[in-house]
């Protein structure tokens, strides 16, 4: 039985204003809607005169204009970052060099490894965080303080910012209530992303804001589903090795029926993501490297 995510995607905002849409807490909406942002990258304000900023969103300069007409009279003090994907990042540079603000992250993209071009149109090479978070550390201002919750998998240096006494948790693109998330290698990692999803599981967080669609209200209920569906996709995945089919294009024809072409080689990846932590389980193995183009079959034991 194919596992059913309540997946919401209506949410109400308007482009260019920045709005509450919690007590402390505001969002603007950059307009970079596409299948993988939704309706686009929400940049969250936490506080008040003195802020923090999560996710500057892309390199647009309209979006960084808005936000910071709406902050008139306040002060950014902070700039945090999820993840370096261009559709999160970029706009720290910008919102940095007119607030004088330090950023916070993880680390540079992919630690910094460039894999071969082509491999990853997403990813923002240029973003290197003033101060480096890790799993655990506070980042406080005026009126708040944050967790640090390393939660990597749909890239290695994902982090979500949880703000523990509200029960908030700010969840990025690692759970969102619109779509999975996209597990896409070599930086995105499979058995990475199901660590992170369990790790979720033993939080008490009450509410995720993440950064692309509306708020997640039952957190608990959708990580136990993304598991669910992610356990599913690998049985589909280990039932076609079963019957020989044994390359990545093929078993994305068979599992991902009706699949829109634009989302083919999201789809591939996702698969990708599978298989190598399928090898690296023991279950499966390839010929040479589990590469995107590898045949693979199941291990007999
Ligand atoms: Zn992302």
């Amino acid at each position: 039985m194919a596992i059913d995510i309540a997946f919401r995607r209506e949410f109400s905002f308007e482009y260019g204003r920045l709005e509450p849409v919690a007590p402390g807490v505001r969002r603007i909406v950059a307009r970079n809607p596409s299948p993988f942002t939704l309706r686009g990258t929400g940049t969250y304000v936490i506080g008040s005169g003195e802020v923090a900023v999560i996710d500057p969103g892309p390199d647009i300069a309209e979006h960084v204009e808005a936000l910071l007409a709406g902050l008139s009279g306040e002060r950014v003090t902070h700039i945090l970052i999820t993840h370096t994907h261009r559709d999160h990042s970029p706009a720290a540079a910008a919102l940095k060099a007119v607030t004088g603000a330090a950023t916070w992250g993880y680390g540079p993209h992919a630690g910094g490894k460039r894999s071969e071009p082509g491999v990853e149109e997403g990813g923002d090479w240029d973003f290197v965080p003033d101060v480096t978070v890790r799993d655990g550390d506070s980042v406080a201002g005026e009126g708040w303080r944050f967790e640090a919750v390393h939660t990597p998998g749909h890239t290695s240096n994902h982090v979500c910012f949880a703000l523990p006494d509200r029960g908030i948790l700010f969840s990025g693109d690692h759970v969102m209530g619109w779509s999975t998330s996209v597990i896409s290698p070599p930086d995105g990692d499979m058995t990475a992303y199901m660590a992170s999803l369990d790790k979720l599981l033993d939080r008490r967080d009450e509410v995720y804001w993440p950064t692309h669609g509306p708020a997640i209200t039952e957190p608990q209920a959708y990580v136990r589903a993304f598991i669910a569906h992610r356990r599913e996709r690998e049985t589909g995945i280990l039932e076609y090795l079963a019957t020989g089919i044994d390359h990545i294009d093929t078993i994305v024809e068979r599992l991902y029926v009706g699949l829109e072409p634009g989302l083919r080689r999201a789809a591939g990846r996702s698969v990708h993501a599978h298989l190598i932590d399928l090898v690296g389980r023991g279950i499966v193995t390839s010929d040479g490297s589990p590469t995107i183009d590898a045949r693979y079959r199941l291990v007999r034991s």
